[in-house]
């Protein structure tokens, strides 16, 4: 019948027009992230050697680890930093790593205003570190808890230090298109 596509063309605009919208307002705004996804690389200091396994396992060269020896026979992290404007996400430094002490798992915030801020050195995975610790249970990405010790410096940390709302917490519910 003549008019009829023009209906339910009509039909389908008034659906949309009283859906909720299925954008969300990135990077304000973030979905949660499937636990499997490969998301940003967790760095848990206390889990790490400094073996250098991850460095020596990435393709593109984005992890610096540089370490001097410990009279106990140990190995003192100097430097350990991880250039995410390079990394692919690839995971093969997280396969390769023997202690777990590199994770996926952190928030996708790779939305910024200045490239280099993507450089992260030691003390910066820490604190992204912690800051996912303290937000998930004190559990790793891989289900673990972490040691008290480890626990107690986060609690002690977010007296002193309370943190703001990063972009990647304010998570919204995924939309779903109805
Ligand atoms: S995810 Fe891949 S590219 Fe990124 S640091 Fe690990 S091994 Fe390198
Ligand atoms: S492979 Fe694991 S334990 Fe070894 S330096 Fe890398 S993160 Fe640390």
């Amino acid at each position: 019948m003549y008019g009829i596509g023009v209906l339910k063309g009509m039909a389908v605009t008034i659906q949309r027009m009283v859906m909720p919208p299925a954008t969300i307002e990135f990077p304000e705004v973030t979905r949660p992230m499937s636990p499997r996804a490969r998301t940003n690389l967790l760095w848990f200091d206390e889990r790490c050697t400094g073996c250098s396994t991850c460095a020596q396992a990435c393709p593109d060269g984005c992890i610096l680890v540089h370490t001097a020896p410990n009279p106990d026979g140990t190995l003192e992290k100097v430097r350990y930093e991880i250039d995410f404007r390079i990394c692919m996400y690839c995971g093969l430094c997280v396969e390769a790593c023997p202690y777990q002490a590199i994770q996926c798992g952190g928030t996708m915030e790779d939305a910024v205003y200045e490239f280099d801020t993507m450089y992260k050195d030691k003390h910066a995975l820490t604190r992204l570190a912690h800051e996912f610790l303290g937000r998930n249970g004190y559990e790793y990405p891989h289900g673990q808890r972490a040691p008290d010790h480890i626990i107690e410096l986060i609690e002690v940390e977010a007296k002193q230090h309370p943190a703001p709302v990063s972009k990647g917490e304010r998570v919204i519910e995924a939309r779903t298109r109805g």
